[in-house]
Parts: structure tokens; sequence; C-alpha cells
């Protein structure tokens, strides 16, 4: 997927965080689960969370990754701010960080609790989203647009689990934990909701 805004590296060591080792559980069930299905060499989805909670500063996975298991330091990129208007991102690692991190950083900015936003594909959940009354973007917009970030800010609200139209879910958590458990639960909930 294209990395649709600039990078502007502050350095270029990978982040160094204990809370690294849960965000890469985190790939491996998501993978495993089939939440982030590998197209073209690379996983679909994108997983970050906040490691300083007055900061809007968060470490997400690279773009171009295949999540499975063995994930090397070089898997994951710190974002420090992003320049919307400019489509520059500030970050420190040695990988570009991942094509939808703008998404990631506008809820973090806007969402004091939230420490973990976790994005997957899911065909079971974009299928009967609306049948289970979960808030869908207005129109789909292309992968890693800026105009996808303002159709996410328009559903956005108090929301803790969100679908993009045509393209894949948001699940949001004061934690890794939450957010993830909330992906699992919802996964699940959508694949026994058959339509009779
Ligand atoms: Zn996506």
């Amino acid at each position: 997927m294209r990395v649709s805004f600039k990078t502007s590296f502050t350095d270029q060591r990978p982040p160094v965080d204990p809370a690294i080792e849960d965000l890469k559980r985190w790939c491996v069930r998501f993978h495993n689960l089939g939440l982030t299905p590998v197209y073209e060499g690379s996983s679909l989805g994108n997983l970050s969370f906040r490691p300083e909670k007055n900061e809007n500063a968060f470490i997400i996975t690279a773009s171009q990754l295949k999540l499975k298991n063995n994930l090397s330091e070089d898997a994951f990129v710190k974002v420090h701010s992003c320049d919307s208007d400019r489509a520059i991102v500030h970050a420190s690692g040695t990988r570009e960080p991942s094509s939808e991190s703008m998404f990631h950083f506008e809820i973090y900015r806007k969402r004091n609790g939230i420490n973990a936003i976790f994005h997957g594909h899911c065909g079971a959940i974009l299928e009967r989203a609306e049948d289970m009354h979960i808030p869908v973007t207005h129109r789909e917009e292309p992968f890693g647009s800026a105009a996808l970030v303002q159709r996410v800010l328009e559903i956005l609200d108090d929301n803790l689990f969100i679908v993009m139209r045509n393209h894949g879910f948001i699940a949001l958590g004061t934690d890794m934990e939450s957010a993830g458990e909330l992906a699992v639960r919802m996964y699940e909930e959508c694949l026994n909701n058959k339509r009779r």
C-alpha cells in the first residue's frame, strides 16, 4: 500500500518500549485470526498504542509489514506528530510508518482516554456491520488518504468500534487488551450473527 505522506525522521533508531512485546502478541493474534490478511506479501491493517498518557505520540507497525511471528525490532515506528495540511509525518525508526498513521494520530489527538488503536480488514465484519448497528463511514475513500481521515472523524464520536466503508474496522481501547479483545469479540459476533 502506498504511503500518501512524506516521513521526516527525527532519528533512525527503532523505538524501545517494553509494551512493544504486547503489540507483537496482538499482531500475531490478529494475523492468526485473519484480521490482518496478507495481500501481495504484506499484511493489511495496522496496530498502534500510545506509550505516554499525555502525549499524542504513538508506536505503530511499519508500512509493508508481514504481521507474523518473529517480528524484528525495526517492525515498529514511533510517530511523534503529523502535519495533515502538509502531509508530513514526524517519526523515528528505520522504516516508513504505516500508510494509515494519519487516522491513528487524529484519533489519539481527539480521544484522550484512548491508548490503543487496532485496525484490521475483515470481510465478515464489513458484511454485517450495518445489521449489527456498527457505525460505518458515509463514503468509501482511498486507503491512506486525507479524505479517509475526515470520514473517520465524522463518525468517531465516543465510539469504540467503527467500520470504514468497503475497507476495514477500527477498534479503540483504553489499553491494548481492551482494543484487541473488543475486535476479537466483534469478529466472533459477526460470524455468529448469520442472516436468517
Ligand atoms: Zn486499512
